[in-house]
Formats: C-alpha cells, structure tokens, sequence
C-alpha cells in the first residue's frame, strides 16, 4: 500500500512504525473472510482491510479522529485472527494499538462512552476495587436491580460473578520446589483472574512445584496494563507495564528466572509485546526486552518441562477453546491440546475455532450486541461437538462463556493439575 506521509511525519517513531506496517498490506483481502465483525456485519469498514484504509488516512491527514473512525475501530475486539490469515505478514496489532491511542488523544467521545471507559480502567486493574465492584454487581443482580440500568451496565452485571476470598497465591511470595529445584520461574498473579477464579493459579503453581520448579509471585508486580492498552490509555499502560518489568527485573539479578509464565493469555500476548513497547526508551528498553524474552503461557513450559502420560482423563470428552490471544496473538495451538491429550483427555476441535467468543477484554462490555452475538456462535459450535467439559486458556473467555455452553469450564492447567495427582478442578464438582 503506498503512504503520503510527510518526513515531519515521519520523525515520530510510532508515524514511522505505523507507515513500515501500512506499507506490508497489498489490499488482497484474505483477512476478511476470517474477521469476526465482517463475518457478522458485511461491511469493509468493519473488515481489517476497511481499518487498515482508516487508519491509514486518519494518521496521514494527521486530524483528529472522526467518529466515523472511532465507531469501526472500536468494534474491532484486536482478536488478531487477520494476522493469522495475512500472507504479507501485516502486523495489525502494533498498527491498531497506535491507532487506539491516536483516537484516545484526539477524539472526544459522548460523555456515556468516556464514563464507562474510565470506569473499566480503573476498577478492572485494582484487584481489591473489582472485588469490591464484583460484589455491588452479583447484590444487584440478586435483587434484579439490572433491569433499571442502561445496556452497558447491564451487560457488565451480567458478567459480574461473587468474588472468590483472596488466596495466598495471589499475594507475593515463593512456592517450593516438592523436592530437588531444577527450575525457577515467576509467575502473573494478574488483577481480574485472582477475584474471578484464583484457582487457576493455585492449580499452575501446584503442578509446577510437584515437578520441582519453584514459583515466584514477584513483590510490585500486578496489572499487565493490556487492559488500558487496547484502550488507547498509553499512560497508565506503560505504568502498569513498567512496574512489573521492574519486579520481574529484580528477580531475575537475586536468583535468575527461565521464564515468567502468564496463565492468562491476554495478558500473555502484552507482556510478549513489552520489548516492543519498550523500543525507543533507553531507560526500559532492555529491561523490557528480557521480561518479554522470557514470558511464556504456562502451557508453553509445561510442554518444555515435559510431562509425564497420565490416564486420570480417559473418557472425558473435552472440547478445547483456543482463545484468541493464544492462537492468534502468541502463536500458541498445539501446546494445550498435546498435553491434554497426553494427560489422558479426548480433545475435540471446535468449528470455527479461529473466530472469537466475543469476550476480548472489555469488548463484552463496550460492545455487548456484537459480544453477544459472537458467544452465541461460539457457544454453538462447541456444542455442536457434543463435550463433557470446555477447557481454555484465558480467563475472558471462561466467563464469557460460563452461562452458554452448558458443561462445566475449567482453565486447561486445572485439569492437567488433577490428571497428574491434583483435586478435582471446582467447576466440575
Ligand atoms: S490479508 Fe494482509 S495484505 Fe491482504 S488485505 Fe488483509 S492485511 Fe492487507
Ligand atoms: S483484530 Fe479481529 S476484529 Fe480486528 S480487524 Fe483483525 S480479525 Fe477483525
């Protein structure tokens, strides 16, 4: 695609990035048929090619963005499956992010919108805030307050689920190798996950312990600011980002990590993208640089670590959800299913298993009609496979999904943690 910006322009490093990437798209198309919003809404502006042509002319004329070019890059959930399906090797993330924070410095939302935003980005990331939010929301629901709300909040209180009690794996801490160490690692106690479901953590960090790897949950590490970076927040993204690259930063010089594993893989794909991010700051660049060298999903390590077979799954039918931000994002497909399989499970393969849930962050939230419509197409498929349990890696999709399948939903490390001698993952009881 050829561009017009000007050098001036062209001096912003991100301009520049952003022209590099514009450049790579030869307008072929390819990416459309697997964008979840064309498949739903049949336009182009709501296609990669249709954003890629936006973006491109809102950074080139250099205005502030329209609302025009808000409303169609808003309902892009960045599920990243154009990047899968581009033969040019387009890197829409990095492009749709910059253009996220190019609408967010220029273009004044309607005061609904804003209120909503500001809310999500402050309550989601504070663990102790979203307990609190949790509760207030799973009350109102109690008492069918929703109704009265406007849709969005609506949308939020359905998804609010009780607040699990804090556990001592979201708190810092080291988890002991059960017997000789042959690996140390730190992992994401992250900000939603430990409310929603601290059992996924509780699980990863036993399992890894009985195979002798010792657990770090670093002191000052926290949101992985994903959250506020597909918002377009640069500000308090790079905050969040910066103080943990900082604590996994002192970890690695006191003890030294071979990888700091994320069980959630939205957050997986940001902290991957942290040297990125990083690029042109000379004060984080390299600090950035080997956190993201080293950040893994945990399905990733345990399939380096190896593990041994186990029968513990025969018979169950498990019907395996990629999430987006695993398959597309970080590249991650067979990791889960073969240790699945090895751990004993039947894996079924959903269809359509490249399109997204709709869960997407907070896109469940900001964009509940599309978000519904695309659960209701996943929820489907997934049925249609006949499962006794759904097991996925991210923690959005888990909720997104849990009223809608009908079978219980477990995190895949939660079942590879009772197929090798752990309990019974909870949801399953
Ligand atoms: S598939 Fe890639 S090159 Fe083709 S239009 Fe989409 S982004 Fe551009
Ligand atoms: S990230 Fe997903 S929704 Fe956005 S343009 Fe690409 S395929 Fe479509």
């Amino acid at each position: 695609m050829q561009t017009t910006f000007t050098l001036a322009q062209l001096a912003d490093p991100n301009t520049a990035e952003a022209e590099k990437i514009l450049r790579t798209c030869v307008h072929c198309g390819f990416c459309t048929a697997t964008c979840p919003t064309y498949v739903l809404l049949g336009d182009e502006l709501d296609s990669p090619r249709g954003r890629i042509y936006l973006i491109k002319q809102m950074l080139e004329q250099d205005k502030p963005a329209s609302e025009v070019e808000a409303r169609h890059i808003d309902r892009c959930l960045s599920c990243l499956s154009c990047m899968t399906t581009c033969p040019s090797g387009v890197h829409y993330m990095h492009l749709v992010d910059h253009a996220r924070e190019h609408i967010e410095r220029t273009y004044r939302r309607p005061a609904a919108d804003r209120w909503m935003r500001r809310l999500l980005a402050t309550i989601i990331p504070r663990p102790n805030l979203f307990r609190l939010a949790l509760a207030g929301a799973s009350l109102a629901k109690l008492v069918g307050a929703q109704h009265w709300l406007p849709k969005r909040l609506r949308a939020m209180v359905a998804l609010a689920r009780i607040p699990a009690t804090p556990r001592v794996t979201d708190r810092p801490g080291v988890f002991p190798a059960q017997r000789q160490k042959c690996g140390r690692v730190a992992m994401l106690a992250g900000c939603a996950q430990p409310a929603l479901r601290p059992e996924i953590n509780e699980a990863a960090i036993r399992l890894l312990n009985r195979l002798d790897v010792e657990v770090v949950v670093a002191e000052g590490a926290g949101c992985c600011g994903s959250l506020t970076h597909h918002m377009g927040l640069e500000d308090a993204a790079l905050a969040a980002a910066k103080a943990n690259i900082a604590a996994w930063h002192r970890e690695i010089e006191a003890d030294g990590l071979d990888a700091i594993l994320v069980t959630t893989s939205g957050c997986g794909t940001t902290i991957k993208d942290y040297g990125y991010m990083f690029r042109e700051d000379p004060v984080w660049r390299d600090r950035a640089k080997a956190v993201s060298e080293r950040a893994r999903d945990v399905t990733e390590y345990l399939q380096h670590l190896g593990l041994k077979s186990a029968a513990q799954g025969a018979g169950l039918r498990v019907a395996y959800h990629a999430a987006c931000s695993l398959q597309h994002g970080q590249k991650v497909t067979e990791a889960p299913k073969q240790l699945l399989r090895e751990a004993g499970f039947t894996v079924l393969n959903v269809p359509e298993a490249h399109l997204c849930c709709g869960s997407a962050g907070t896109y469940n939230m900001l964009q509940p009609d599309l978000s519904q419509r695309l659960r209701d197409r996943k929820a489907a498929n997934i049925k249609s496979v006949v499962p006794d349990l759904l097991a996925t890696g991210n923690i959005g999709c888990m909720q997104q999904l849990e009223d809608a399948v009908g079978v219980p939903i477990v995190h895949t490390v939660e079942l590879l943690d009772w197929a090798h001698g752990g309990p019974r993952p909870r949801s399953m009881n």
